[in-house]
């Protein structure tokens, strides 16, 4: 699909965007919050906003603008440090975009946001929940990590991620990723449309990361290939143009767009396939491996082969072919015990062997997402 249609039949059409700006785009040379650059595109939202679509912001900045609030020279190394930073910084960036906003009369919301707040089924949804309610109140939803709390494994440390969950949340039309490149390059050409994110187009990124932000074009990538898998867009274009935003949705040809899948995953598949955290690996044969990618069918036990890790019924697993590709994911039937109990054993033989057959599938296919 070239990238005209893309963003005739799905940009210009769209009813609800996610916008994720990047630090080097909203600070200054120095590092510190640049009111003008939060201005010109709290203006751009509020027009967006009027014309009737439906906006939610993911901020990055928070540490750029602790470092301008506190007259920190350069970016601290160790983690407090760095949250103590945020902490200060992410008051002054909603503080920066109360003020632009509040004259266009939009109310802003802040929302700050750890890696488990999503994993977790239930928080996942309360989440959307919250942010129907702002859209239905008519303030602006702006997200970021919550830097204060989030280290190691809590932490996406990636706000490109973060856009790209909720942007699949909400079943978004367009993720729309700002920073200060204009695009994705294939060595001195900016690409108008990538087709589809794999390894290949992986490798475009040049792995450079922009001074301050820590998004560099590999996450950017990332984020824009979990949301076409999803089936929806994705965009890469320069905040530094003049009214990008508007612009964007009005079909112009800037940035890179990315074309959706044919078919939407629902919100369910999207929170299997994406969101929650595996739990542990089954490696499946090829038989099995033909079945659930090429005939849509449910894993049962006589494919698996190995399985890895502890885990309980219900819990979120990845299927690996023996090559150790990744799959799909899915809810699993049986628990990490039960499994090695029947792996490799026919549906008949499963009662015999765990004294019980409460399923006849591994995973079925209503709680599966492939994952290419
Ligand atoms: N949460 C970080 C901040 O607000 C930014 C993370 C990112 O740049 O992706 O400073």
């Amino acid at each position: 699909m070239p990238g005209t249609t893309v963003r005739q039949t799905v940009l210009t059409r769209a009813k609800r965007i996610v916008v994720k700006i990047g630090t080097s785009a909203i600070t200054d040379e120095a590092g510190r919050l640049d009111p003008r650059a939060v201005k010109r595109l709290a203006g751009q939202i509020a027009d967006v906003t009027a014309s009737g679509v439906s906006v939610t912001l993911v901020a990055s900045g928070a540490i750029g603008a602790g470092m301008g609030e506190l007259d920190l020279p350069e970016r601290p190394r160790t983690l407090p440090m760095l949250q103590a930073v945020a902490a200060v910084g992410q008051g002054q960036l909603m503080r920066a975009f109360h003020d632009a906003l509040v004259k266009r009369n939009l109310r802003v919301a802040q929302v700050l946001l750890t890696r488990g707040d999503f994993e977790d089924r239930t928080r996942y949804l309360n989440i959307r929940n919250t942010l129907r309610a702002l859209h239905e109140m008519g303030a602006l939803p702006i997200l970021n990590e919550n830097d204060a709390v989030a280290v190691d494994e809590l932490r996406f440390g990636d706000n490109d991620i973060i856009a790209a969950h909720v942007t699949n949340m909400q079943a978004a039309d367009v993720l729309v990723l700002l920073s200060t490149i204009d695009g994705v390059y294939d060595g001195d050409t900016l690409l108008d449309v990538i087709e589809r994110v794999d390894g290949e187009t992986l490798s475009l990124a040049t792995g450079a990361k922009s001074r301050l932000g820590s998004g560099g074009m590999g996450s950017k990538l990332t984020a824009a290939g979990m949301v076409t898998r999803a089936g929806e867009a994705a965009v890469i274009a320069n905040a530094h143009i003049p009214n990008v935003l508007k612009k964007l949705l009005a079909g112009e040809n800037i940035g890179t767009v990315f074309v959706p899948a044919k078919r939407k995953l629902s919100s369910r598949r999207r929170w299997i396939g994406q969101t929650a955290r595996t739990a542990g690996q089954i490696i499946v044969d090829a038989g099995a491996v033909a079945a659930l990618t090429k005939r849509g069918k449910s894993l049962l036990p006589s494919g698996i082969r190995l399985v890895r890790g502890t885990f309980e019924k219900g819990a979120t697993v990845a299927v690996l072919d023996e090559t150790g590709a990744e799959i799909a994911r899915g809810l699993t039937n049986y628990s990490a015990e039960q499994l090695q109990a029947i792996r490799g054993l026919k549906t008949s033989q499963i009662a015999k062997a765990l004294g019980d057959k409460p399923y006849d599938e591994a995973i079925h296919r209503n709680n599966m997402t492939l994952s290419t």
